[in-house]
């Protein structure tokens, strides 16, 4: 129980996130950024500060508490400080925050088991997400072992990008992926999250040749994924493997844009064009008709 890894949060009561009520856990740190991601606080693997600049009273406190008496004024996703939180006690505005902190697997153990009697009830468990849960592949294989123990369902939701070993560790102990599929065409799957869809799309067609439990998930970008063009592709991609995964279409919200104003980061997503968007029933009828079976929402 000594391996340690990095989360910025762990939630309870998550309906969303697999079967069930689910408590999910946070890791930090991704190798994407896309566009439209919805957890800021989690792209950066190491600790950093969130600041909330509307709440300063600009008392000093924080200038009086850091040791290098430079702290920092604006969240930033290149870490700017020593993360050593002298400021975040100090704040009398609740102003700072350190997104991000170092756990052992015993604790976050210790924590998850509170829940067992919501899981029993409901048919849930957890779910590991992030950032990117196989990004911290010790730290997540060392958990699911332990839910394993102690006889808890485990989900993990990943961007599926990750080396072929990894993945295939982590199917052998968990009981359900949920695979984000974001975009077949690599062009526009880099432009959009920073990365070449081959190693996802590889490790997509191997998972649906294992035992493990596997739901595609596609979250649908107005005017970005959702055209008949798209659906069409990935359609046929998931309608080909060798046991074609059930699919879950996220409709598109913008929750998360005020995320980013909070923590003055850039959002690069041009407000999609809602007015255009496709009905999800309308998409998914699309993907049913190439043989996949479809849900509207996690
Ligand atoms: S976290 Fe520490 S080093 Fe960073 S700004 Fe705050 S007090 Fe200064
Ligand atoms: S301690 Fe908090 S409220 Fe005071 S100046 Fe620093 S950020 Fe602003």
């Amino acid at each position: 129980m000594g391996i340690t890894g990095t989360l910025f949060d762990i939630k309870p009561f998550a309906v969303h996130d697999g079967p069930g009520i689910r408590t999910t856990v946070f890791f930090k740190g991704c190798p994407l950024r896309c566009a439209w991601c919805h957890n800021p606080e989690g792209l950066l693997a190491s600790c950093h500060l969130l600041i909330r600049p509307e709440r300063c009273i600009g008392c000093g406190e924080c200038l009086a508490a850091c040791p290098d008496h430079a702290p920092a004024m604006e969240t930033s996703l290149a870490p700017t400080c020593r993360v050593c939180g002298a400021c975040v006690e100090a704040c009398p505005a609740e102003a700072r925050e350190l997104a991000g902190r170092t756990a052992k697997v015993g604790e976050v153990m210790e924590r998850l088991l509170k829940d067992r009697p919501f899981f029993e009830e409901s048919g849930g468990g957890v779910t590991f997400s992030g950032g990117e849960p196989l990004a911290q592949p010790d730290f997540l294989l060392a958990l699911l072992s332990a839910c394993g123990k102690e006889g808890l369902h485990t989900a993990v939701d990943t961007s599926g990008y990750a080396p072929r070993s990894v993945i295939s560790d982590v199917a052998s102990r968990a009981d359900l992926f949920l695979f984000d599929l974001k975009h077949m065409d690599t062009d526009t799957h880099r432009r959009l999250t920073g990365v070449n869809n081959g190693r996802i799309l590889s490790n997509l067609a191997y998972l649906a040749g294992t035992e493990t439990p596997l739901v595609v998930r596609i979250p649908l970008v107005p005017g970005i994924n959702d055209g008949q063009v798209h659906l069409e592709k990935a359609g046929r991609f998931l309608s080909g493997l060798e046991t074609p995964p059930p699919v879950h279409l996220l409709p598109y919200h913008s929750f998360q844009k005020s995320k980013y104003g909070l923590f003055t980061l850039p959002y690069s997503l041009p407000e999609p064009d809602h007015a255009a968007a496709r009905p999800p029933v309308e998409a998914a009828a699309q993907l049913e008709g190439l043989g996949l079976t479809v849900r509207i929402g996690g």
